[in-house]
């Protein structure tokens, strides 16, 4: 169970990486500095990661206002679900909204049924 999380959660840790990505590119850049025109590019790098991870906030608060609330039957702690199936983001705890799906094995792929793709 541990390899899932929460699909937020796994956005927002990407996010976050691509903004330390961003930064250690534009760090790198320092050691450049003889060059002009490679430091140049590794700014213009480090600085697109770090618009891409924006982007990737903001996608992530797109997605938040399609995410259903949910109490964890587990946790007990308020929770949100994206797609059918989703893990709650306290506790891992395998939720999905769909009946047909309650009592069997998690799995990420039910996700990928009915163009629900997220
Ligand atoms: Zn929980």
């Amino acid at each position: 169970m541990a390899k899932y999380s929460s699909k937020i959660n796994k956005i927002r840790t990407f996010a976050l990486s691509l903004i330390f990505i961003g930064f250690i590119v534009m760090y790198g850049g320092v050691f450049f500095r003889n060059s002009p025109i490679i430091m140049t590019i590794f700014m213009i790098l480090g600085l697109l990661c770090i618009v891409a991870s924006t982007v990737v906030y903001f996608w992530i608060g797109m997605l938040s206002t399609k995410t259903i609330q949910v109490k964890c039957p587990s946790c007990g702690k308020a929770t949100k679900i994206l797609g059918r199936v989703d893990m709650c983001m306290h506790c891992n705890e395998p939720l999905t909204l769909d009946k047909n799906l309650e009592g069997k094995e998690f799995d990420e792929k039910y996700n990928r049924n009915k163009g629900n793709n997220i």
